[in-house]
């Protein structure tokens, strides 16, 4: 009994997702003249005074001190991981750590290292790997892929490399800083819509800008990362899924994390 109610409130969660979605996008898909005076102007926000600095209306995520916003992502009990200097780091199965607020749409800005003094035998996916999920479920992933030799010295196949959409896409170029340097991410993320049945009604989309470079343009994400499978949409709520930070068993570095939340926007929404 206990197992149906939780479907009935689940379909009941999609249904009410779903009828905002139209509805918002409904009141937003006003027609507007060419330079119709009665279209509001956007809200007014401060720029950051530089890059990697968060804008005004930005949500900190992490400013160095604490993980007050985050959780572990083992049933959202206290994060584990070590906070000091500015950053917060892995720490080996503690398991990941997660947002304890959902995000759909939204930018994304976060930095990372991984460690300087890796023995040059470790490589592939053991070199430093991480993850960044949006929606708790689609990898930009974290790895040391910086190579001096054309991939001689590091190899990993190219969709699990630094900055690929895991098990996706590689990212258009290798923008990799040495490992032991600081490196950003700047993500924009469009969330996937599903209908009340749970029919995938648009695909995700991301970009990526891997220190300033864009490496992924406005890229189809084809479903839940998986590991040597094919991506596939598994249906969820529109509204909810968490940023989270993978524990891969490396002691990858974080810092500077922080989102903005942006409203879905009518025309792609079909
Ligand atoms: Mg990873």
């Amino acid at each position: 009994m206990k197992t149906i109610a939780m479907k009935v409130i689940v379909c009941l969660f999609l249904v009410a997702m779903v009828l905002g979605v139209s509805c918002f996008a409904a009141m937003q898909a006003k027609k507007y003249d060419v330079h119709d005076k009665t279209r509001k102007n956007p809200i007014v926000i401060k720029p950051p005074r530089r890059l990697g600095l968060p804008p005004s209306d930005a949500i900190i995520l992490f400013d160095g001190k604490n993980t007050s916003e985050w959780v572990s992502e083992r049933g959202g009990g206290e994060v584990k991981w070590k906070v000091e200097n500015g950053y917060v780091e892995v720490v080996k199965k503690a398991g990941g750590i997660r947002t304890k607020k959902a995000f759909g749409n939204c930018q994304l800005h976060i930095e990372w290292r991984t460690p300087e003094d890796v023995d040059p035998k470790i490589s592939d996916q053991k070199r430093s790997n991480s993850g960044v999920f949006l929606m708790d479920r689609y990898e930009v992933q974290v790895l040391d892929s910086y190579t001096k030799d054309n991939y001689e010295d590091n190899k990993t196949y190219a969709d699990g490399q630094a900055a690929a959409l895991y098990g996706q896409h590689p990212p258009l170029v290798n923008a990799c800083r040495k490992a032991g340097q600081w490196q950003t991410y700047d993500i924009s993320f469009l969330r996937p819509i599903f209908d009340e049945n749970g029919k995938l009604v648009r695909k995700a989309r991301i970009t990526v800008l891997h220190n300033g470079v864009v490496v992924h343009n406005n890229l189809e994400i084809e479903g839940t990362t998986s590991h040597k499978k094919k991506a596939a949409y598994r249906p969820h709520p529109n509204n909810e899924g968490y940023i989270r930070l993978q524990d891969h068993g490396n002691l990858v570095r974080f810092r500077n994390i922080w989102i903005r939340e942006l409203p879905e926007q009518p025309y792609l929404i079909k």
